[in-house]
């Protein structure tokens, strides 16, 4: 059954959270009494159409109904998560519990998103503290995975297991915080980088973006894939953490930062701060801003995917539960029906495969359909195991056709077939399709190689095999509108 989520407070986290639920199938009631918070929360939401479903390599769930509610009770009836987004004062979140408590399932999680509240300071008014702990997410919230999951002793074990549960599911990855502290982990560290970087504006050091430039264009980077411990261990040489540690250690004793002292945000400070950031990017509207952030995001996390590295790991991982039991196959026998095409791939189309026509590139037919092409040579036993024994196939001909165009966040599927298989070569048919809409065709030749010659030769004799059958299998398919062609020609 489809799960439903409240959101209460329609603001940058609360729409993040909406469009997070949304997209991953999830119904989802938005309550924001502020005039104008429909049209917000709705704008954020096609922000995440764009970039969310794209990011994985296995297309999300249908996405959930969208309902925007007058009244905090008809909000939080029958909701599953409940998750509160309003502004950061303590008494404001403390007196909407106990609204929201009043209507809501004794099983429901009632979420905070606060960024500094512990969850005791939550609680302290609460009949029913219990239901209530902290989900500290990251904007964007529809795409930075991590989420910090606080908790006090009031709340049970197996409710916190079930959050975590749950925010996995959504494609978020849950970090536990082991005990409750004022801004939890991820915000203390930033306002240590933070608190510096106000120093060194304000004594003319550097600007607001020599600051983002040391940031960006040097240990940015590195925190991205490997955090400040890993990244540190490299530093330490073939010692590693230990040497590392015995190498820089005596450095913290020099006066490097200014510890907890915190400038005074003077008029004066916050205005050179606004100035200075004014000629750093004043240039980029609020638009372009966020969806250089978006595209950015997406490429990052996509690149850190390839490597199986950091949220590129996670995001693998949230791939592969979310292929199991659908109907993608990798074996022969998976395939109920040998005679129609197989769906080789079901995904949606990344920011990063666009082009400046603001469309899918050229290159990424061929790569879709090349991903295509790996899985029914997976299917036919071609596997990474029969690769690392020593045989595989090489593409030596491909013809594609580009019949439509596709944009970012659209659903993008592959049905394939074998035109032709006799154990040496194999003719593939691939049919790129959005919906009912025929996006491209690709048309592509293979010949069976040994790796450690390089030279044409036989496949195995089950891979051979499986070949043959389903070659023959769809042989009673009509030939494919298009296959055979060359490329046009001026009669
Ligand atoms: P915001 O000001 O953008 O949004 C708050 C929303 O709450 C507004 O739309 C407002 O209309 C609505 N609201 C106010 N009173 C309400 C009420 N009584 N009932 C329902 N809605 C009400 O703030 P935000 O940045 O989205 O922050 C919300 C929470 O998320 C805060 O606790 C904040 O600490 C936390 N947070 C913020 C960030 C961030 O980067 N902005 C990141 C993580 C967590």
């Amino acid at each position: 059954m489809t799960q439903t989520a409240a959101i209460i407070g329609g603001g940058v986290i609360g729409a993040g959270w909406a469009a997070r639920f949304l997209l991953n199938g999830w119904n989802v009631r938005v309550f924001d009494p502020e005039p104008g918070a429909e049209e917000r929360v709705g704008a954020i939401i096609d922000r995440a159409r764009l970039a969310l479903p794209g990011l994985g390599d296995v297309a999300l769930p249908p996405e959930g109904e969208l309902t925007f509610c007058k009244l905090m009770s008809e909000t939080v009836a029958g909701a599953a998560w409940i998750q509160e987004s309003v502004p950061e004062r303590l008494e404001l979140k403390q007196t909407i519990y106990q609204k929201l408590q009043e209507h809501a399932e004794e099983s429901a999680i009632l979420a905070s998103s606060t960024s500094g509240f512990t969850p005791s300071e939550l609680q302290a008014h609460s009949n029913n503290p219990g239901q209530i702990l902290v989900a500290h997410p990251f904007n964007p919230v529809y795409l930075v995975p991590l989420v910090e999951v606080v908790h006090s002793g009031k709340n049970h074990p197996d409710m916190i297991d079930n959050a975590q549960e749950i925010l996995s599911s959504l494609g978020m990855y849950p970090l536990r915080v082991r005990s409750e502290i004022p801004a939890h982990i991820a915000d203390r560290l930033l306002e240590a980088v933070w608190r510096e970087a106000l120093w060194l504006v304000r004594d003319d050091v550097a600007t607001t973006k020599e600051i983002d430039e040391a940031i960006r264009m040097g240990f940015g980077l590195r925190w991205a894939q490997m955090g400040l411990f890993e990244t540190y261990r490299i530093a330490g040489g073939p010692g590693g953490m230990a040497q590392f540690m015995a190498q820089f250690g005596p450095a913290l004793k020099w006066p490097w930062t200014k510890l907890m002292d915190v400038p005074e945000l003077t008029d004066e400070l916050i205005h050179k701060i606004a100035e200075q950031s004014d000629d750093q990017s004043g240039h980029l509207s609020l638009d372009d801003l966020q969806s250089a952030r978006d595209r950015n995001l997406v490429g990052i996390m996509r690149s850190l995917m390839r490597e199986g590295w950091g949220a590129g790991d996670m995001l693998n991982k949230a791939d592969r539960a979310r292929e199991a039991g659908r109907a993608m196959a990798r074996q022969l026998a998976d395939i109920a029906d040998l005679s129609q095409p197989v769906l080789t791939m079901d995904r949606a189309v990344p920011l990063d495969w666009l082009d400046y026509n603001g469309h899918m590139t050229e290159g990424k037919y061929l790569h879709a359909f090349g991903n295509a092409t790996d899985r029914i040579m997976e299917i036919i036993g071609c596997d990474p195991e029969y690769v690392a024994a020593g045989k595989s196939f090489f593409t030596v001909e491909t013809h594609i056709r580009h019949i439509d165009e596709v944009k970012a966040g659209a659903p993008l599927q592959i049905r394939s077939r074998l035109l032709a298989g006799d154990g040496k070569r194999m003719r593939i048919w691939h049919e790129m399709t959005s919906g009912d809409r025929l996006l491209a065709t690709g048309e592509h030749m293979l010949l069976h190689v040994d790796l450690e010659t390089r030279r044409v030769c036989d496949a195995e004799p089950a891979v051979a095999a499986a070949m043959r059958q389903l070659a023959e299998a769809q042989a009673a398919l009509p030939e494919p509108d298009g296959a055979g062609r060359a490329v046009g020609q001026p009669r």
